[in-house]
């Protein structure tokens, strides 16, 4: 299974290499055309963005919080912690960041290791494809860029899983380039500070809040800058009861002025998220447990799990469990009782996970919807790269019996 796998991204790599060139010129008007709307609006801004900069670099060199990621310049460890802490919190990504570099110190480790081995280190963080993008941008690096992190954005950019946001941040926390990153913080502060009431996420809002980024990395110290906007949205310019009596900018705030600072930035009303139910089985033969792997892509892609599926309209859990266990993976078991239910929340849906422990299994594995099967001891299952739910999962069954 590893050497399959370690064969599949290096199939992509080779795919990969002509599309390089062709991304990157792809991707130079939409940033060219922010650069020429910041100038222009910097024309009109100058002073008050100069204020605004010389003020935020100032709290910046005061409050800046001592993170792991703050105490170097590689350009390798700054990627990485970009990458982690995209819709993950800084203290959930501290302990991540530090295994990962220790184990994977630079981008040739990084390359040559098992994919497996990657997500395995990733367990737990989320948003698997992030850890299969860095595995194939490392090996990218090392067939197009001699192993370094090129300091080019719109070459950054090219790396398979670097957005304009990532790019952004390495080009300037790393080489010091005057490059604008716009993310969840920067939206708060700049919509405030700009009073910009159009919806996020339409082309408008995008436009503006991108150009007014490119404005204010045009200076002195982009990458502290840019740092600066993002600790300010986190520590201060906070989604609910900003602290806007602590803020560095509140003279210069058109939301405070206005008295209505919560009130931006406008927002879509989110779609509820779609409950689903489904069913794991612990399903012993010989002493062993059978774990499946999920296909790579998709949702939590290369992770390892126990077997089953979601129910259907009306379906009871003993029935959904004996169905997909023969339906999915060739399986039929005698028994299956049921041992409880984790719930687990995802971005866009809740998960219910009923868990039923499955006797006597008869007939030989054959996959549908996996990619791979293993018969491991039972406590070898949660060594194997496993999303929170899974995690969820062998906690009920350890705690109930020891994962007898
Ligand atoms: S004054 Fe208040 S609303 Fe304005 S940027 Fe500062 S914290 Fe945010």
């Amino acid at each position: 299974m590893k050497h399959r796998e370690s064969k599949r991204a290096g199939g992509r790599r080779r795919s990969g290499a002509g599309a390089l060139g062709a991304r990157q010129k792809a991707l130079r008007p939409a940033r060219e055309r922010a650069r020429t709307e910041g100038r222009a609006a910097s024309r009109a801004e100058a002073p008050r963005v100069a204020r605004i900069r010389a003020r935020l670099l100032d709290w910046y060199a005061l409050h800046r919080r001592d993170l792991p990621w703050r105490r170097t310049r590689d350009p390798y460890a700054i990627w990485i912690s970009e990458s982690m802490l995209q819709q993950t919190r800084v203290d959930t990504v501290i302990p991540y960041y530090q295994r990962f570099l220790t184990r994977f110190p630079d981008v040739g480790t990084l390359a040559r290791a098992d994919l497996e081995d990657v997500l395995g280190l990733w367990s737990g963080l989320g948003y698997y494809s992030r850890a299969r993008n860095l595995h194939r941008a490392a090996q990218c690096l090392v067939d197009h860029h001699g192993g370094v992190l090129p300091e080019d954005a719109d070459a950054l950019r090219a790396l398979p899983g670097v957005g304009r946001y990532t790019a952004g941040a390495v080009a300037s926390i790393a080489f010091d380039r005057p490059e604008p990153i716009v993310d969840g913080n920067v939206t708060r502060v700049l919509a405030r500070l700009f009073a910009i009431e159009d919806e996020v996420g339409t082309p408008i809002a995008t436009r503006r809040l991108w150009a007014l980024a490119a404005q204010l990395a045009e200076g002195p110290r982009p990458g502290d800058l840019n740092q600066a906007l993002m600790e300010l949205g986190a520590r201060r310019c906070t989604p609910r009861a900003p602290r806007c009596g602590d803020c560095p900018l509140l003279r210069s705030c058109a939301a405070q002025r206005r008295g209505d600072p919560e009130a931006l930035p406008v927002r879509a009303r989110k779609a509820r998220p779609r409950a689903v139910e489904a069913v794991a089985g612990w399903v012993l033969r010989r002493g062993a447990v059978l774990a499946v792997q999920r296909p790579a892509r998709g949702l939590m892609g290369g992770l390892w799990e126990l077997p089953g599926g979601d129910l259907l309209a009306g379906e009871a859990p003993r029935a959904a469990m004996l169905r997909t266990l023969r339906e999915r993976v060739g399986l039929t078991v005698r028994g299956a009782t049921l041992s409880g239910a984790v719930d687990h929340a995802f971005t866009h849906l809740r998960l219910r996970l009923h868990v039923l422990r499955c006797s006597t299994p008869v007939g030989r594995v054959r996959l549908r919807d996996f990619s791979a099967f293993r018969w491991l001891a039972p406590g070898a299952i949660g060594a194997l790269p496993h999303g929170a739910a899974t995690r969820k999962v062998l906690a009920l069954l350890h705690g109930e019996a020891g994962g007898r």
